[in-house]
């Protein structure tokens, strides 16, 4: 899956003409964190009148926003050269022998 998000990363590179380096890629994720927190605050009924939606279209806001997190960790694992999966393995499934 990291794949395919990195392919969708560079076409969007390409198409607005944004290098897709270190310091775009970590300000892209704290804007879609940022987003992902006015997701939360929508879904708790704590924006502004004007923001309010049905709670159905909340819950699908708020999963698009984590998809947009994670989606953006993978490019970023990308643009480090981090292997997420090894990360992800060694940080947090050793949890699972405790
Ligand atoms: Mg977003």
């Amino acid at each position: 899956m990291q794949s395919d998000v990195v392919s969708i990363a560079r076409i969007y590179e390409k198409k607005y003409s944004i290098k897709v380096d270190e310091e775009f890629i970590l300000l892209k994720l704290m804007e879609e964190v940022g987003e992902l927190a006015e997701a939360v605050l929508t879904l708790n009924g704590k924006s502004r009148p004007e923001k309010k939606i049905s709670k159905k279209e909340a819950k699908k806001k708020l999963a698009h926003e984590l998809a947009d997190v994670v989606g953006i960790v993978m490019v970023c694992g990308d643009v480090y050269g981090v292997d997420l999966e090894k990360a992800i393995k060694e940080k947090w499934l050793k949890w699972k022998k405790v």
